[in-house]
């Protein structure tokens, strides 16, 4: 054998037991900590469903806040439905109570419009034409719109999400809506339909909201007809969800935009931190601020009664119980986000949540 030859033998060893070497002594535990440490359930799965229990009964008979009933449908609902799903980004699951009954998804709708329309336009013109102010008023605040200097003030409120929705693509209206249910549909990883009922009740109460429309028109800040988009945003609100499809739609966006049960990348990876970058901000509206402090993690809630909790890169936590508190949060998912989140040491504001000792 040459010189030259038994040189190239040689290093071609040592390459092969360098490789070797780095997968056994680092890559492995890499990826082996990389695993534990995307999901809030393994492997303490045991953990999290002891404090997800613990947190269902201890809230269960809580009766406090009150249904909705500006939207007729929304009285009607049994105040007395709780269920809490939570799903992690390498989709495993658990669920307790009424985690099957279809509820109006309300605002949180407003998270997937605003996901669409970046996807359609991208993050600056969207932010240009939107904003992501907090308002500390309430949701369908009319002086927020008059005092903002956006106007719009953020996706989460209805004047910014109506002004959102009117930035959705589609020749006509019925392709608008039908591009935002297909959307919802990909993230939740399950076919979604219109609550027809919950549908017709809002739309025969929804004055407010149209008004709030036409004073975006004087402003300039409504981006297509105000009607036709108060319409396709009533629409939108009264889409089912339950607390897992819920959930999953929650750790989709833990997940970087990549549904978890479908493995389908549904939002974009770039859109995700302006998407949760506004939920914190004004997911609960004027309780955002409190619940920033209280729990740490964005969320966005519906005065459906549902709350969806994300802790990136982990997974997200949906709660569904339909009696609220003054702001129009759901008062027993509150209370059950924050008592897990805690428990797990969720608090994004935390160092010690990702893992500074
Ligand atoms: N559809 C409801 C509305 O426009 C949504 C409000 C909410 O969930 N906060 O009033």
């Amino acid at each position: 054998m040459s010189i030259e030859k038994a040189v190239v033998m040689k290093n071609r060893w040592v390459r092969v037991v360098f490789g070797v070497l780095i997968a056994v002594a680092g890559f492995t535990p890499v990826v082996i900590f990389a695993q534990q440490a995307r999901s809030p359930v393994a492997p303490r799965r045991e953990f999290v469903e002891s404090v997800v229990r613990e947190a269902y009964d201890k809230y269960k008979n809580d009766a406090s806040g009150k249904n909705a009933d500006y939207i007729p449908y929304l009285a009607q609902v049994d105040s007395k439905l709780f269920g809490v799903a939570i799903v992690t980004t390498d989709n495993q699951v658990l669920t307790l109570g009424d985690v099957n009954y279809a509820f109006s998804i309300q605002s949180i709708s407003k998270v997937f419009t605003l996901a669409l329309a970046m996807e359609e336009l991208g993050p600056d013109k969207v932010f240009d034409k939107i904003g992501s102010e907090p308002t500390g008023r309430a949701f369908n605040s009319v002086p927020a719109v008059v005092d903002m200097p956006t106007h719009t003030g953020n996706p989460y409120v209805n004047a910014g999400a109506i002004a959102t929705t009117s930035l959705v693509s589609g020749k006509d209206a019925d392709e608008k809506w039908n591009n935002i249910l297909a959307f919802y549909s990909k993230v939740a990883g399950d076919k979604l339909s219109l609550i027809e009922d919950v549908y017709k009740s809002e739309a025969a109460t929804n004055a407010g909201n149209k008004a709030l429309a036409m004073l975006l028109a004087k402003y300039d800040r409504i981006y297509a007809d105000p009607f036709e988009s108060v319409d396709i945003y009533t629409k939108q609100c009264s889409v089912g969800v339950n607390a897992l499809q819920l959930a999953r739609m929650g750790a989709t966006l833990a997940n970087n935009g990549v549904n978890p049960a479908t493995g389908e990348q549904v939002i974009r990876r770039e859109d995700v931190p302006y998407i949760l970058s506004s939920m914190a901000m004004a997911g609960l509206y004027d309780g955002s601020g409190g619940w920033a402090w209280h729990v740490g993690l964005p969320a966005k809630s519906g005065v459906g009664g549902g709350i969806v909790a994300i802790a990136p890169g982990k997974g997200a936590i949906a709660v569904f119980a339909p009696p609220l508190d003054e702001a129009g949060n759901s008062v027993k998912a509150q209370k059950v986000i924050e008592y897990v989140a805690r428990k797990l040491n969720y608090n994004l504001f935390s160092p010690s949540s990702v893992g500074l000792k």
